[in-house]
C-alpha cells in the first residue's frame, strides 16, 4: 500500500509535528557522527521552504535513571542542527508542559522548534515506549498533522510514532519514503534476479530474514560469523569459530529448504586467535585446525560471490562477511563493498546494521542505490513483517488514474 509523502500534506503556516531519529552518539557531551541529523534535512528543510512551523521530537539512548537525563539531553543535538541548517532552532528541555505549549504557540511559520528526548518520558512508567494513550494524545495536541521521518524505531510502537499517528494526518518524511521505496517494495516485489548477501555474528539475530530472503531471492549468499553454525551442520569442522550448537538443526534444516540456493564460503582467512595482531592465513574450508578460528570469507569465496552476483538486478546485504573492525580481517567485507559498487545495473541495498556502518567506513557511501539507516527496523522489514511506525502513516488516496507520473 502507498504511503502519504510530505507533497500530500498541506502545511503552509501549519504547526507540523515531526518524529526524527536524532539517536545520535555522543562521547563527552560532543556528538562523534552526525549522519542521522544530517539524514533528516531533506524534510526538515522541505516543511521550511513551505511555510510550516516545524516541532521536531526524538528520543536519544534509554532512559532508566534520572543520572540517564543528564547524559541524553536532546540539547547538543539541536545546537548542531542549528548549524547545519544554519537557522535558529529553539531547544524546549522539557517534554510536557506550559514551558513546551508556550514555544510552540509563540511559532511563526518557519520557527523550529526541538521537543527535549522523548524517552524522559519513561522514566515515569515507560509512557514513551509503551504508547501510552494519555502521552501520544497530549503530543498530538500541540500540532495540526504528523510527518514521521524516523525509520530506525518503524519496528516500535511508541508514543512519539504510531501515538500521534493515529491521532493526527500523518506523511512519510523523505527519509522515511526512500526507506519504504527501496527496501520496502525490494522485499514486496523485486526485480529479478535478486540475490541476498547475509553476514555478521550469528544465525539467531537473523533467522526470520534468512527464511523470508530464501523464499524471495533466487541466491543467498552467506559469510561471517553466521557461516559456521551452517558449516558444522553439515558435520565440517569449523576449529575454534564462533558457532551457535542450539542452531544445528535449524540451519541444516534452512539448507535442505533451500535446495541449492544457500552459498556457503569455499575458504575461509582462520587465524590463531580472535585478535587484531593474530597470526593468519589462508586455507581451504576443510582445513581448518582445532584452535583456529575463521575471520573472514577467502579470496576464492570472493571470486564465487562475484559470480553468483553476476547479471542481478538486485542485491540486499546485510551483515559483514568477516571481523571488518580488524584491518587484516575487513578484506572480504571491502571486496563485497567493490563487486556492489560496481553493479551499476543492479539496485544495491545495504540492510543497515554494522554492514552500513562498514561501507560508509571503508568509502562506499555513495556507491550503493541505498544504505538504510535503521538497524532492527530494516531487518525486520527484510523479514518481511509489517512495521508499526509504517502502517500507522496514512494510505495515500488513489487517484484511479494510470499515469504512474501523475501528479493528480
Ligand atoms: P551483525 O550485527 O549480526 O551484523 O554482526 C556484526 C558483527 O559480526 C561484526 O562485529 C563482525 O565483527 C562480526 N563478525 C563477522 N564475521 C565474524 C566471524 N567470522 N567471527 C566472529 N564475528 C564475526
Amino acid at each position: 500500500m502507498k504511503k502519504k509523502v510530505l507533497e500530500d500534506l498541506h502545511v503552509s503556516g501549519k504547526k507540523v509535528l515531526v518524529r526524527v531519529d536524532f539517536n545520535v552518539p555522543i562521547k563527552d557531551g560532543s556528538i562523534t557522527d552526525d549522519n542521522r541529523i544530517i539524514q533528516a534535512l531533506p524534510t526538515i528543510k522541505f516543511l521550511i521552504e513551505e511555510d510550516a512551523k516545524v516541532i521536531l521530537f526524538s528520543h536519544l539512548g534509554r532512559i532508566k535513571t534520572e543520572e540517564d537525563k543528564k547524559t541524553n539531553s536532546l540539547e547538543v543535538v539541536s545546537k548542531r542542527l542549528a548549524e547545519l541548517l544554519d537557522m535558529e532552532v529553539t531547544f524546549v528541555p522539557v517534554t510536557r508542559g506550559e514551558k513546551l505549549e508556550k514555544a510552540i504557540n509563540k511559532m511563526k511559520p518557519k520557527d523550529i522548534v526541538m521537543v527535549e528526548n522523548t524517552r524522559f518520558e519513561d522514566l515515569d512508567g515507560k509512557k514513551e515506549s509503551k504508547n501510552d494513550p494519555e502521552l501520544g494524545e497530549y503530543w498530538a495536541s500541540l500540532g495540526d498533522v504528523f510527518v514521521n521521518d524516523a525509520f530506525g524505531t518503524a519496528h516500535r510502537s511508541h508514543a512519539s510514532n504510531v501515538g500521534i499517528a493515529s491521532r493526527l494526518e500523518t506523511a512519510a518524511g523523505y527519509l522515511m519514503e526512500k526507506e519504504i521505496r527501496y527496501i520496502g517494495s525490494t522485499v514486496e516485489n523485486p526485480e529479478k534476479p535478486f540475490v541476498a548477501i547475509l553476514g555478521g555474528a550469528k544465525v539467531s539475530d537473523k533467522i526470520g530474514v534468512i527464511e523470508n530472503l530464501l523464499k524471495i531471492s533466487d541466491k543467498v549468499l552467506i559469510g561471517g560469523g553466521m557461516a559456521y553454525t551452517f558449516m558444522k551442520s553439515l558435520g565440517y569442522n569449523i576449529g575454534d569459530s564462533i558457532v551457535e550448537n542450539d542452531k544445528l538443526d535449524l540451519a541444516k534444516s534452512l539448507i535442505e529448504k533451500a535446495k541449492g540456493k544457500l552459498i556457503l564460503p569455499v575458504d575461509l582467512v582462520v587465524a590463531d586467535e580472535f585478535s587484531e595482531d593474530a597470526n593468519f592465513r589462508v586455507i581451504k574450508y576443510k582445513d581448518i585446525k582445532p584452535y583456529e578460528t575463521g575471520m573472514d570469507i577467502g579470496p576464492k569465496t570472493v571470486k564465487q560471490f562475484k559470480k553468483h552476483l553476476k547479471g542481478a538486478k538486485t542485491v540486499v546485504w546485510n551483515g559483514p562477511v568477516g571481523v571488518f573492525e580488524f584491518e587484516n580481517f575487513a578484506k572480504g567485507t571491502k571486496a563485497v563493498c567493490e563487486i556492489l559498487a560496481n553493479m551499476k545495473n543492479a539496485k544495491t541495498i545495504i540492510g543497515g546494521g554494522d554492514s552500513a556502518a562498514a561501507a560508509i567506513q571503508m568509502g562506499y557511501r555513495d556507491d550503493f542505490t541505498h544504505i538504510s539507516t535503521g538497524g532492527g527496523a530494516s531487518l525486520q522489514f527484510l523479514e518481511g513483517k509489517e512495521l508499526p511506525g509504517i502502517e500507522s502513516i496514512d494510505d495515500s488516496v488513489d487517484c484511479g488514474c494510470d499515469d504512474s507520473n501523475c501528479d493528480c
